[in-house]
């Protein structure tokens, strides 16, 4: 088959049309399909055949969101799953045995930290972590037992980056899975398999739809690999909707416009934020002052939509200055048309020490920006009353 550009694989990546001759994918909201006869039946549950048997196992919507993402990530195969924190847990458990070892980036979004820490020790999975900027520690930490090398870059919420080329040598030469989460960046910006992951796990929620609808995530990757998570899932049911990923497909035709425009207006708020006499600092990828700016020019298209920063004068500046806010959005989510501001040591990591919080470059002051498709200058006009 003809293989087009990014943009256009994105829009022309579509189930084959009924005998209605619809131009957009319809929605196929049915929980599962019928059988010619005893044989079609037999046949379709030995894999003999390629059908829909029941939706928690594969349905013509999910099968077209998963075939997008196969495409833009450059992948073999991959199964869709009702959140991002589904397909997380799902490919851990499909391909980790009691007594493996995993390595991780310290600095991983919030749920994946707890299912390390709390969830997968009750199988004897145990993680060892390496600081974003201390990749060299990862060869010390390799054990015999250790099977599963996993990071995401750009890291939530202090926006580090790191070395994907590395980190893929680093997997081959111990011969480890690598599990990328490419969440802050899309298949737009980055494309990990092209240095070695194994996996790359996405939510959807974010960037992929884009307009804070639905819940959604992916794990796409090498056949056998996510053969084995999707027989783990068909038996566990992390299935996604038909509806989310009906609603998913559509968002992935704008994926690349949309998220041009997100880096576009993400640099020009971190531009004007830089230099302001109430910012200790900002991070953003695509700045010249951004520890690992080399880095995000090499493995990233755009710095993304993120941008973090430290307001002057510690947790009580931090929480003032959302209070302050009179447009942007004071919620948890990111990747949205609406730039949402949050104030991590206030909020979605108050549970933690504060030495162990610093150790994620999460500092008292440090708020996160999800920059959105408003137009920049109201964004900035909010962000500077506020400061
Ligand atoms: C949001 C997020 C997740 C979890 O996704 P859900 O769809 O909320 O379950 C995982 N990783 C990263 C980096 C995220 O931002």
């Amino acid at each position: 088959m003809k293989k087009y550009n990014f943009e256009t694989e994105a829009i022309r990546t579509q189930n084959e049309r009924t005998q209605f001759d619809e131009h957009s994918t319809p929605l196929y909201l049915t929980s599962s399909f019928v059988f010619d006869d005893a044989e079609d039946m037999r046949a379709s549950f030995a894999e003999e055949k390629e059908k829909n048997l029941y939706s928690r196992f594969s349905n013509p919507n999910t099968s077209e969101f998963v075939d997008k993402v196969v495409k833009m990530e450059g992948a073999e195969t991959g199964y869709a799953f009702a959140t991002g924190m589904a397909a997380i847990f799902s490919t851990f458990a499909a391909l980790l045995e009691s007594g493996d070892h995993i390595v991780s980036s310290r600095s991983v979004f919030g749920s994946s930290h707890t299912l390390f820490t709390k969830y997968l020790p009750k199988w004897h999975i145990e993680t060892s972590y390496f600081d974003v900027n201390k990749i060299e520690q990862v060869e010390s930490l390799i054990k015999p037992s250790t099977k599963i090398l996993f990071a995401e870059s750009p890291t939530n919420p202090a926006v580090d980056i790191l070395d994907l080329e590395v980190l893929g040598k680093i997997a081959k030469k111990y011969k480890l899975l690598l599990v990328i989460d490419n969440c802050f960046a899309t298949p737009y910006l980055q494309q990990p398999i092209k240095y070695g992951a194994d996996i790359v796990i996405h939510s959807a929620t974010k960037l992929m739809d884009g307009q804070g609808r639905v819940l959604g995530g992916i794990a796409v990757g090498k056949s056998e690999l996510i053969r084995e998570i999707y027989l783990f899932s068909r038996n566990t049911g992390p299935a996604m909707s038909p509806f989310n990923a009906w609603v998913l497909s559509k968002s992935l035709e704008t994926l690349a416009v949309r998220v041009d425009r997100h880096c576009e207006n993400a640099l020009k708020v971190a531009e004007v934020l830089e230099g302001h006499p109430k910012v200790n600092w900002v991070k953003y990828p695509f700045l010249k002052s951004h520890p690992q700016y080399e880095i995000a020019k090499k493995q990233m298209k755009l710095g993304g939509n993120i941008i973090a920063f430290e307001v002057k004068g510690g947790i009580d500046a931090g929480r003032k200055f959302l209070d302050a806010i009179k447009m942007c959005s004071l919620s948890a989510n990111l990747g949205d048309t609406r730039t949402i501001v949050t104030h991590p040591a206030s909020t979605t990591h108050s549970k933690l020490t504060v030495d162990d919080r610093l150790e994620v470059g999460i500092t008292d002051g440090l708020v996160r920006i999800s920059i959105g498709l408003e137009n920049p200058e109201d964004v900035i006009e909010d962000l500077l009353q506020a400061l």
